[in-house]
């Protein structure tokens, strides 16, 4: 990194030197010091988006250490680094911001994919409406790393293969391996187990000539016979009963009803508190109202005193193909009773009002199901996508969402 600005000095040497009796081989020379240089001191640019940046750290840090490879000073601006780790999955809202970064690094500049998803999307590859299908789609990729994910040594030996490549530039012929160019890469790898295969051999010989010592001591030793260890019977184990948090569904069930009696349970046909009790305490009350009395009665069981609803779990929905379910999750901290809560809303005119006046948590929750369902909330304070970019065509949650990249066909 520190020396991205030497190639602009071997011009300008060159012009100078090139006409002399060897002078043309005396810039080579600066050329390759430069190369050298500028491989084994590259600065990579903080950039781990899933799971394979796991194996990204392990890289640098203490066990595997890739400031051994002059890989050294992650950065966390472009305009310091001139190395990026695609580590993870790229999702398509994520690409102009990495071609952002990519720009504002200065040249010259690598990009190792590292792991299936930074290569060719990965398991995303076939059914994904997000995910980028490779790196390479959106900046040029010097070293693949395949794996899923690579291990550290593997993300090393990718790091080897660039400073390879990255030695191999010029002025004159940027990718020909010259005869300068084939000064033999230090292997420390091969040579650290050359050394410790070595070193086995010569402990097992050494542990070969004790071997035979012992038994010539000792001409009438047996070992002794591995023994079956007895099963061991133990106790049955009483189960512990499931701990029965707050209020029980008969009971939340009638404050309800009390004063929403349009209240239903969803797919529940006789909802007396009687049938309720009956379901048993790991049955969690699922309560069915419709839009006209949706925010009345979210108030009221975060209001009631006895109920003590007073923290929003989730916000989300569900696609029954001829109408949605908007679910609201909602618990009881004080008491520990939780509760579903869902409203029919129609597909033709898929909104319903907002909550998020009512439980602030509900603002980007409304949002992602705005993102994934095309569900409109009403009154909401920032009405618009999450996850997706602004342009995205539909709303990939949907069961009648169809992706042109999609490779595999839903069943219905
Ligand atoms: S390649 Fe595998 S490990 Fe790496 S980000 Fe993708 S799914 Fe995660």
């Amino acid at each position: 990194m520190g020396v991205s600005g030497a190639s602009g000095v071997t011009e300008q040497v060159a012009e100078i030197l090139d006409k002399y009796p060897g002078g043309i081989r005396l810039v080579d020379s600066i050329e390759y010091l430069v190369a050298w240089a500028r491989a084994n001191s590259l600065w990579p640019l903080i950039y781990g988006t899933a799971c394979c940046a796991m194996e990204m750290m392990s890289t640098g840090s203490s066990r595997h250490d890739w400031a051994r490879f002059g890989v050294e000073v992650a950065r966390a601006t472009p305009r310091q680094a001139d190395l990026i780790v695609l580590a993870g999955t790229i999702v398509e809202k994520m690409g102009p911001n990495l071609v952002t970064l990519y720009e504002q690094m200065p040249a010259p500049k690598y990009v190792i994919a590292m792991g299936s998803c930074a290569i060719s999307g990965g398991p995303f590859y076939y059914d994904s409406y997000s995910v980028i299908r490779g790196g390479d789609r959106l900046i040029p990729v010097d070293v693949y790393v395949p794996g899923c994910p690579p291990r550290p040594e593997a993300l090393l030996y990718g790091i080897m293969e660039l400073q390879k490549k990255i030695r191999k530039e010029g002025r004159r012929n940027p990718w020909k391996v010259g005869k300068l160019l084939d000064t033999p890469f230090v292997d420390t790898h091969s040579m650290a187990k050359q050394e410790w295969t070595a070193q086995e051999k010569e402990k097992e010989s050494g542990l070969q000539l004790a071997r035979e010592r012992f038994k010539t001591e000792n001409p009438d030793y047996k070992p002794a016979k591995p023994q079956r260890l007895a099963k061991e019977k133990f106790a049955a184990v009483t189960r512990v009963e499931v701990r029965n948090n707050g209020l029980d569904n008969a009971s939340i069930l009638t404050a309800v009803q009390k004063v929403f009696p349009s209240v239903t349970l969803f797919r529940q046909t006789d909802i007396t508190p009687d049938n309720v009790a009956g379901l048993g305490p790991e049955y969690i009350l699922d309560l069915e109202i419709g839009q006209g009395q949706y925010t009345e009665l979210v108030r009221f069981l975060k209001e009631d005193k006895d109920l003590g609803i007073d923290l929003l779990l989730q916000v989300t929905a569900v696609d029954w193909q001829d109408h949605f379910d908007v679910l609201v999750h909602l618990l009881s901290t004080r008491h520990g009773h939780k509760l579903f809560l869902r409203c029919p809303v129609a597909k033709e005119r898929a909104e319903i009002h907002t909550i998020s006046d009512i439980f602030r948590g509900a603002d980007w929750h409304e949002r992602e199901v705005f993102d994934l369902f095309g569900i409109r909330f009403i009154d909401h304070p920032d009405m618009r996508r999450i996850f997706l970019q602004d342009d995205f065509p539909g709303y990939p949650l949907r069961k009648d969402f169809e992706d042109p990249e999609r490779v595999v066909k839903r069943p219905y």
